[in-house]
Formats: structure tokens, sequence, C-alpha cells
């Protein structure tokens, strides 16, 4: 079947990992890339495409393309409702598009402040580095974005956004995200961090990318000099099932971590995806047992045609209950939803609080049963 030939491939000369070859590393990642599967033509002929993928496929007009690399492809399972297959696989459910669903469901373009950075918060910015990503997630928020007309990242467009930041000293931290900024080649993302730090020495780096998921490949000794020369920077990866932690993309993550740079990751909540406790459990235990701190668990944006993707609201509190007692505290990530129109990120958290009176707030553990503790004040003058 397909998986082995994955791993005879592996095996090749110029597939090893750790060499310091820079040159061959380069060339893998850029060729994992371009076999990407792009169309079912592409796929192996034991992939038998489900009835809704088959009239998605069938349907004309559709905007938002896929491409899933080989490596990640050859984790689906044989049903369309496969917890990979859903992440890469379009389907007829994107043709349904519910009345609150949006193609800027974040509210963003409000808050364009360049061509290509997202002003939102006073202290953060969001740079959207690239058009392109190395696998199209059906549930992307930028879906209708990234469709519309894809660039490529200008010159003028990164000094756009670093006079903007000189003049903005209260951002103190960017997002580079996308698209996916790994997909852009090492000299460009050494262009533009160094074009960001030259005007802003103070700023903290954040890296946005599914890239170590989707092509571990990408990870190369380079790109990790590269990273590692404009630290403070963190990496924010998206890990969705325990799946997607195979050795090669493991292998990347700890190359990351080796080389002092942190590693968090965002899960999005999908429905036959991860919207259960037992996988998203496994999922948070097995991220801190990698090294990487699991920091958002997020609610379904309102994307158009993301809604058969969905978990509701009450059922994601619900989980998020449930794990709060069955978990550590280090794997717990926050559960959010990025509000419509704008409203930017808030915390969906379970209250423990039942009640506060006069002089108690009376609080309730895991299992229901209540604990006093007192309000208390400051003593006088203070406070
Ligand atoms: C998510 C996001 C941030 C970062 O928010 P955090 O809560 O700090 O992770 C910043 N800017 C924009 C536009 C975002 O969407």
């Amino acid at each position: 079947m397909y998986r082995k030939q994955l791993t005879e491939r592996k095996e090749l000369p110029g597939f090893v990992w750790g060499s310091d070859s820079d040159f061959e590393l380069n060339t893998l990642w850029k060729r994992e890339l371009s076999e990407s599967y792009r169309s079912v033509s592409d796929f192996p002929e034991s992939f038998i495409p489900g009835r809704k993928e088959k009239s998605y496929l069938k349907t004309p007009g559709r905007n938002f393309g896929f491409s899933v690399p080989r490596d990640y492809f050859s984790l689906a399972g044989d049903d369309e409702n496969d917890p990979i297959r859903l992440q890469f696989m379009p389907r007829s459910d994107e043709f349904k598009i519910k009345e609150y669903e949006t193609s800027d469901p974040l509210g963003e373009n409000q808050y364009k402040v360049t061509e290509r950075l997202i002003h939102r918060y006073p202290d953060r910015a969001l740079f959207i580095a690239s058009d392109l990503c190395a696998m199209y997630c059906r549930h992307c928020f930028r879906r209708d974005y990234l469709a519309a007309n894809p660039s490529p990242l200008l010159e003028s467009e990164i000094e756009a956004a670093a006079s903007y930041l000189k003049n903005h000293t209260e951002v103190k931290e960017l997002i580079v995200s996308g698209g996916d900024p790994l997909i852009l080649d090492d000299r460009k993302i050494a262009n533009l961090l160094s074009s960001f730090r030259l005007v802003r020495p103070d700023i903290v780096f954040r890296i946005a990318t599914r890239i170590p998921v989707v092509l571990p490949s990408r990870i190369t000794t380079s790109l990790l000099k590269i990273l590692s020369d404009f630290k403070p920077l963190f990496v924010i990866t998206q890990y969705n099932h325990p799946l997607e932690l195979t050795d090669r993309s493991v292998k990347a993550v700890k190359d990351l971590v080796n080389n002092g740079i942190p590693v968090m990751n965002q899960t999005v909540l999908l429905k036959d995806v991860n919207d259960s406790e037992d996988v998203l459990a496994d999922l948070f235990q097995k991220l801190i047992s990698f090294s990487i701190k699991p920091y958002y668990l997020f609610q379904g944006d309102l994307a158009a045609g993301t809604s058969h993707l969905r978990v509701p609201i009450l059922r994601g509190i619900e989980i998020m209950k449930n794990l709060r007692t069955r978990i550590s505290g280090l794997a717990l990530p926050v559960y959010a939803v990025d509000l419509p129109m704008g409203g930017g990120k808030v915390p969906l958290t379970e209250s423990f609080i039942d009640r506060i009176s006069d002089n108690e707030v009376i609080l309730k553990d895991g299992k229901g049963k209540e604990y006093a503790y007192p309000l208390e004040s400051y003593p006088e003058g203070q406070g």
C-alpha cells in the first residue's frame, strides 16, 4: 500500500535526517511540496472518493483549491469521515452556507493598517506573510481571502509594515502568519524578519505555521539557523489530532525546541476530527510529552461553508469542563472563540464560581462539591 512506499522513500539518500547538507534538505522540502496532490487525478489508484467528496469534485465553480503533501495524505484512512481526510478533502457540505457565515469571519478587514498588516489589539499585530499553504485546511477561516487573489509577498509590503511598526512602538509582538509563512524560501523569511527587527530591536516574533505538521521536511538546518537568529521567537503549530504526531513531524518540533525555540500549539475544535474528550486528552498529553505547550483550543470560526466541521459551542464548553478535571493544567489549552465582526478572542471558560456572598465566594470543584473561600479586603489605606 501507499503507506509502505513512503517508508521506502524516506530511506533513499537525501532523505536522511540530521544531515548538515542544507542543500540536500532544501531540495527535499521543495520536492515534497511540488509533489503534493492537487487534484483527484494525482491520487494513487487505491484512493476511492467518498459520496460527499465525489459530489464536490463533480460540481463546477468551487474556488478554494486543495493541496495535500503526500506524507500527510498517507495518514488518511479509507473512510471519507476519517479525521485526517476531513481536514484536507473538500466535500459537498462546503456548498452549504449559513446566513451567519461570511468571507471575513473575524472582521479582519477593518483592522488592516497596511496591505498585509492587521492591528487589532494594542500590543500585537499580525502580518500575512504568504497567501499560500503547504496544505489547504478545509476549516480555514481565511479561505476566501486566500482564494481571492493569492499574490507573492512584495518588498514594498514588507517596507510598509516595517514603517508602521517603527511608528507604533506599542506593538510588542508580531505574529507572522498567512497562508503559511514557512512556505516562503529561506532568503525571504530572513529578509522579512530582519526588516522588522531592524526597525524594532525589541519586537517578539510569533510564527504561526502548520508546516511542522504537514511538511516537516521544511524545518531544515538552515531554517533553524535563521529562526534562531531572530529570538525571541515562538513557533505556534496546529496539531488537531494525535495521528498527526508522526515521527517526522515530532523530529521537526524537536529540532526547533533543541534550538531554543519554544513551540506552542493551537488546536481547532472540529466535528468528527477531535470533538471527543478521549481524542483531545490524548492529543494534549502527547503534545506536552514532545515539549509542545497547548495554547488555544479554538471554537470553529464562522467561515463560509465550514458548518459541517463546527462543533456546537455548548458541547465545546462541556468537553473543556470534562478535560479540566482529567488532564494537567500544563496540558490544558484555553478554549476560545474569535468573535465575529472583529470582537477579538475571548475565552470560553466554564465558571467554577457558583455565587458570591457578602464575605465569601462559593466555588464548586469538578464533581460539583461546594467550597467557600473568604473574600477578605486590603488592610485600611491600602489596595
Ligand atoms: C489571534 C490574533 C492575535 C493574537 O492573540 P493572542 O490571544 O495573543 O494569541 C493577534 N492579532 C490578531 C489579528 C489575531 O487574530
